[in-house]
């Protein structure tokens, strides 16, 4: 499937592992979450080398829209019933630290990705989901997040039922920066190959990472192969879903350059990008359990041209490119960050945030390997019970709500 990302070229090919080698942290998987772990372990005086099986970015980041948002897919409400209002403010404030890294590592790094700060808008299409927004936005005020709720539908020049604006999130070119990231990061010494699959784990400190060529004796492991390879006691709290997108050409200047996110569930979410002729939206949504196989692929598409179409308001548009991908959806709303048991680490379950929790994944998990100590270790932890009943009676709800509206409103159509 053809995506934006997919058509920017990676020059420099990484080796396949083909001996034993000794490290401080072994990392499995070369998407987003591997290689800015990497980074940052190297950084932090660690020995690192990266195993990637097929080649750098070849998943589930290169199918992404590519928001870097504090604006995750569970609402901060949500979050402050099911775990508690600490926990919402610790993922609003890892999410801002996770902004502010992407600029600080694109700007030190001389990285050129097309990273722009801009507005994120989340917008309501009725009058019930406005009401429900307005709740939303007082724990914005109580959190002091700089945000502005507008009753005025006018300002986004599509049809809406009033809107929050948070300033200064971002979005860029994700294998721009992922494949000028990994230079960088091996050019001070992180070791990375491609094609070489982690076969196999074992060992309780050193662990030794089996491929069909060589292993690798490491300390500490960090599996972020999306969704995890072994059984790391993760299986029952996270289920993949699958999203659709479209690149469109809009005319120039019709939608203010940002972010966009609706509050319908499932939801729908798409980026205008500035560019010469005309702009650029890449629109996606139509979500739904990855378990039909290929048999709502079509259905998923009419339905998001018919939104697309809702949107654009008669206004000329051309899709250019259609593409599918995976997300992985933990089942009480917050990503696998951290420590399994000693010397495992993971990060999994990033919804439709990989972007920001595969950054909070690299600053988290470097703080626990060198101290054993981070602000956000609880919130994020993998061991977290799952069966609380508070946890599951909320999202089960939320669950059954997006089933109705996604996976069976398209089979029926
Ligand atoms: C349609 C869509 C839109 C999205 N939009 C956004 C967005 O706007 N903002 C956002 O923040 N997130 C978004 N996401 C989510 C985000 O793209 C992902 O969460 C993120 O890219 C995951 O990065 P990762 O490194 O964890 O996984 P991946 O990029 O999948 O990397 C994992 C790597 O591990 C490798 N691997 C697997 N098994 C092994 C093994 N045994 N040995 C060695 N290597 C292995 C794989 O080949 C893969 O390259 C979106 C996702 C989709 C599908």
């Amino acid at each position: 499937m053809a995506t934006p990302w997919r058509e920017f070229k990676k020059t420099k090919k990484y080796p396949k592992l083909k001996k034993d080698i000794s490290v401080d942290v072994a990392i499995i998987g070369g998407g987003m979450a591997g290689v800015l772990n990497a980074y940052q372990l190297n950084k932090a005086g660690l020995s690192v080398a990266l195993i990637e099986k097929n080649e750098l970015g070849s998943y589930a980041t290169m199918d992404t829209t590519a928001f870097i948002t504090e604006v995750i897919d569970s609402d901060l409400s949500e979050v402050a019933e099911i775990f508690s209002p600490r926990d919402a403010k610790t993922v609003w404030n890892s999410g801002s630290e996770a902004i502010d890294e992407f600029e600080r590592i694109i700007t030190e790094e001389g990285i050129e990705c097309e990273f722009t700060r801009c507005p994120n808008f989340i917008f309501t299409n009725t009058p019930k989901e406005f009401k429900k927004l307005s709740e939303e936005y007082d724990w914005y005020k109580k959190f002091k997040i700089a945000s502005e709720l507008h009753e005025d539908k006018s300002n986004l020049n599509f049809p809406n039922s009033g809107y929050l604006e948070v300033p200064n999130q971002a979005k860029f070119h994700p294998t721009k920066f992922l494949f000028a990231l990994a230079e960088r990061a091996e050019g001070k010494g992180v070791q990375i190959f491609e094609n070489t699959e982690a076969l196999d784990i074992a060992g309780d400190g050193p662990v030794s990472i089996e491929t069909r060529e060589g292993i690798i004796r490491a300390e500490n492991v960090l599996i972020a192969t999306y969704k995890p390879f072994t059984n790391q006691k993760t299986h029952l709290k996270k289920a993949m879903y699958r999203s659709y997108v479209f690149e469109v050409h809009v005319p120039k200047d019709l939608f203010k350059e940002g972010l966009y996110e609706d509050t319908e569930n499932p939801y729908h979410y798409f980026r205008i990008d500035a560019q010469d002729s005309h702009d650029r939206m890449i629109i996606g949504g139509e979500d739904h359990k990855d378990i039909f196989g290929d048999s709502l692929v079509d259905k998923s598409f009419k339905a998001l041209e018919e939104y697309l179409s809702k949107i654009m308001g008669g206004k000329k548009y051309k899709i250019m490119k259609k593409w599918n991908g995976p997300i992985l959806e933990p089942s009480d709303g917050l990503p696998l960050i951290g420590r399994i048991k000693p010397h495992y680490y993971v990060a999994t379950g990033f919804s439709g945030n990989g972007m920001t929790y595969s950054m909070i994944s690299s600053l988290l998990i470097r703080d626990l390997i060198k101290d054993n100590k981070s602000a956000w270790k609880n919130t994020y932890d993998p061991k977290r019970a799952l069966l609380h009943p508070k946890r599951l009676a909320t999202k089960a709800g939320d669950y059954i709500e997006e089933f109705w509206n996604g996976a069976l409103k398209n089979l029926l159509s």
